[in-house]
């Protein structure tokens, strides 16, 4: 439930309903609005009403969050939310765009890379450093050596970095070296290193598990917002449909639901999404039109030669080409891009 206080609410207030909703168990967030005040409460619904908040000084009203998940709900905060990611924002007027190789391979290539993605107008440089791959023989990642990589790259270029982790040892490693964490697909609901993430403080971009709806979705956020990590920000990559003429099929119609019903920002990754190099700048176009507010995009300076996801990796000259694009669409949707 969110407990809305009156503008002229004071401090013992506030801390009376706090005290209250604590002695009956409840979890408190409070939240600071530009114009008023709000008190998070997470617990069991069935003793509010025995409670007697509505007659306590300074409460407005009682909003009930009928929703499984609630910390990230929209009923719980109306504004959106914007996630920090050192000086870089997302969910405000900028539409944020990561790019990078789908995986860190060697100081050149990840090097070459954030330059040109830099150039081209990418704010978030993005490299695998441990890959959950499909087949064990296939090309794991260079795990530490990798982490070190994108931070002389981010040191060199100015780029801020994300990386993916897949248990609690890289997320350690991880923390040391980038300044964002990624959850992918096939962790999404590994509540155990969401639960960490959220511990971690650090943002977190979460991706959409490979089967997952949205209302799945949008609960693996609050393992991570429940452990007081509110700076994630939300990643459509695509699901499994019975669609195999793309990689996944690409749920656009998820940003415009998911910004109804959570004040996180959501960006779709049209790489991961379509499989194929051809595809990835129609559905960013796309992406920006429906209300993104980032892309995250494979770029690779030799695809051909890439050691993983070659085949859906943009070139830097077709990723430089389709900034451009982006650059007359973005103003069409009231959006700026960099
Ligand atoms: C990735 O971003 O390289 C990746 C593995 O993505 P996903 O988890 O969406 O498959
Ligand atoms: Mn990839």
């Amino acid at each position: 439930m969110v407990v809305v206080m009156n503008l002229k609410a004071g401090p013992e207030q506030i801390n009376a309903v706090r005290q209250r909703l604590e002695k009956f168990g409840f979890e408190i967030h409070i939240i600071r609005g530009v114009n008023r005040l709000v008190i998070g409460a997470v617990g069991d619904r069935r003793v509010i009403s025995s409670l007697g908040l509505e007659a306590m000084p300074g409460v407005e009203k009682i909003v009930p969050i009928m929703k499984p998940y609630k910390l990230v709900s929209r009923e719980f905060k109306g504004q959106n939310s914007l996630i920090k990611v050192k000086n870089v924002v997302i969910g405000g007027d900028d539409v944020v765009v990561i790019a990078g190789p789908c995986a860190v391979e060697s100081r050149e290539q990840l090097l070459t890379a954030a330059r040109m993605v830099r150039q081209a107008g990418a704010v978030i440089l993005r490299g695998g450093a441990f890959k959950p791959r499909t087949s064990p023989y296939s090309f794991q990642g260079m795990e530490e050596d990798g982490l070190k990589l994108l931070a002389e790259a981010s040191a060199e270029t100015g780029l801020v970095t994300v990386t993916e982790v897949i248990d609690e040892a890289s997320l350690e490693l991880a923390l040391e070296y980038v300044d964002m964490i990624q959850i992918g697909a096939r962790n999404m609901q590994n509540f155990r290193l969401l639960r960490s993430v959220g511990r971690s403080g650090k943002p977190v971009l979460l991706k959409r598990g490979l089967s997952a709806t949205i209302e799945e979705w949008l609960m693996a956020a609050e393992y991570v917002v429940s452990e007081g990590n509110e700076n994630v920000v939300l990643c459509e990559r695509g699901i499994r449909t019975f669609e195999i003429a793309t990689r996944n099929t690409l749920d656009l119609s998820a940003v415009p639901v998911v910004k109804g019903q959570s004040h996180l920002p959501v960006i779709v990754d049209p790489s991961h999404a379509t499989g194929e190099r051809r595809l990835v700048a129609p559905m960013a176009r796309a992406a920006v039109a429906a209300g993104a507010d980032g892309l995250l995009i494979e770029v690779h300076p030799e695809p051909d030669k890439a050691l993983s996801d070659g085949p859906q990796s943009l070139t830097p000259e077709d990723f430089s080409s389709l900034m451009a694009e982006l650059r007359k669409i973005a103003p069409a949707v009231g959006r700026r891009i960099g």
